[in-house]
């Protein structure tokens, strides 16, 4: 007997008869002799819903009690799932994330697992039931207050409770087939992928792909829990994403993300110690940033560029006016109309010219590259906020990334 986690996005259970396909999925593995843990997204767009209905009664919401709200989204979700199995005469019990013994940290909003207890759901398991929890949630031990884990957050979930009940599977079901060469809804000859490594996978979730949370592919690393992606409405092999990979592809995809801010201080004194006198107050006010470009010293002033996540703009902009006003820098400039473009693969540890070709491809389309960052696995260009599909789709070509129209598994 196998121990299976099953994981439904939003757009997976987002009606009545799309909960009773997820029925009749799980109640199938079930009926094969598994047992089944099933972990539910929200329903649809809901947790877009209550955000906005949040912002409408209050500009800036309580993180404990938007989390409060948040977490009713999956609650709903867990509750109907268990209501359709056990209509198909199969016991079922949903439980929210506290229920289920995940215990967090106490960042409202932007949680960490730090524990599984489980209890609960192992005891249904022996009981022959198949347990649904919800996804994107769990306790902070200390306050007891809930939390939830991040957009996307049900995947951590997920892998995280595989992990920990020692599951044979962990299976995320989306309503793509797989994870692609690039964003399929962007790229149409986008090119399903048989397998991609943890460390692929986690650069392309890290540049933006949300097809998986990056942390979830964290866990599955860490743990060493293949995760298949695949899709909820047919049957059929999706992605597996693994330890090692058949075949060690040069460029294995390309993901964007539109979902940054771009900083730039102007005219800070060249002088040792500014930097850290910037990016301190940054990290201390838990501000996540990505790229950092100081431009070439002219006169002993320099500009430092850098980009955060749009949520976390304002938090930067205001940091970086008062550490400019400290310094004697020239001011502060807020862009959020850039988008990040990044190519991965692990084969590019191993060959040389992928970032000069990349850089062409842009020049050839006019695409101008406004900043640089690079892994061993992964060259990053910030382009126009309106350039984002154009360098997405040429690059995707350039590198020959896309379907021939063939049959790829
Ligand atoms: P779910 O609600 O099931 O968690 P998400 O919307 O979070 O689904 O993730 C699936 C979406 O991820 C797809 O619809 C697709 O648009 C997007 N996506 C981005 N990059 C990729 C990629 N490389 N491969 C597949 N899907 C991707
Ligand atoms: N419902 C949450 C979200 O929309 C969590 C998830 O779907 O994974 O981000
Ligand atoms: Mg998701």
């Amino acid at each position: 007997m196998a121990l299976v986690v099953q994981k439904f996005g939003g757009t997976s259970v987002a009606d009545a008869d799309r909960i009773k396909n997820v029925a009749r999925r799980v109640v199938e593995r079930h009926a094969e002799g598994n047992q089944v843990v099933v972990v539910v997204s929200a329903m649809g767009h809901t947790t877009d819903e209550l955000l906005d209905l949040a912002s409408e009664v209050a500009t800036t919401p309580h993180p404990r009690e938007l989390d409060m709200l948040l977490t009713a989204g999956e609650r709903i979700s867990m509750a109907l799932c268990a209501m359709a199995i056990e209509e198909r005469g199969v016991p079922a019990m949903s439980l929210t994330g506290s229920q289920a013994g995940i215990l967090t940290t106490a960042q409202h909003g932007q949680a960490e697992i730090v524990d599984i207890r489980g209890d609960r759901v192992r005891k249904g398991l022996e009981e022959g039931k198949v347990v649904i929890v919800a996804g994107f949630q769990g306790v902070d031990p200390t306050s007891r207050d809930v939390t939830t884990l991040g957009r996307g957050g049900s995947d951590a979930t997920a892998v995280a409770l595989a992990a920990v009940l020692g599951a044979d599977e962990c299976e995320i079901f989306t309503d793509v087939d797989g994870v692609y060469t690039a964003d399929p809804r962007v790229v149409p000859n986008a090119r399903k992928l048989p397998e991609v490594s943890f460390e692929e996978m986690l650069e392309l979730s890290g540049a933006g792909a949300g097809v998986l949370m990056a942390r979830s592919v964290e866990f599955g690393r860490r743990y060493r829990i293949p995760i298949h992606v695949r899709s909820s409405f047919h049957d059929g092999p999706g992605t597996w994403v693994k330890e090692d990979t058949m075949e060690e592809a040069i460029i294995r995809g390309i993901a964007h993300d539109t979902d940054e801010t771009k900083v730039t201080v102007h005219g800070v004194p060249d002088k040792p110690g500014v930097a850290a006198g910037l990016f301190e107050p940054l990290a201390d006010a838990g501000v996540n940033v990505d790229m950092i470009v100081q431009n070439v010293s002219r006169e002993g002033v320099t500009d430092i560029s850098f980009t955060v996540p749009k949520a976390s703009a304002d938090a930067a902009r205001d940091i970086s006016a008062r550490v400019a006003e400290d310094v004697g820098a020239g001011g502060v400039d807020i862009d959020p109309d850039i988008a990040k473009v990044s190519l991965v693969g692990a084969g590019m540890k191993s060959e040389s010219g992928i970032a000069a070709k990349m850089f062409r491809i842009l020049s050839d389309h006019g695409i101008n590259i406004e900043m640089i960052s690079t892994s061993p696995i992964r060259i990053s260009c910030v382009v126009r906020g309106t350039d984002t599909l154009e360098a997405v789709r040429t690059l995707h070509d350039g590198f020959g990334l896309g379907s021939t129209g063939g049959d790829d598994d």
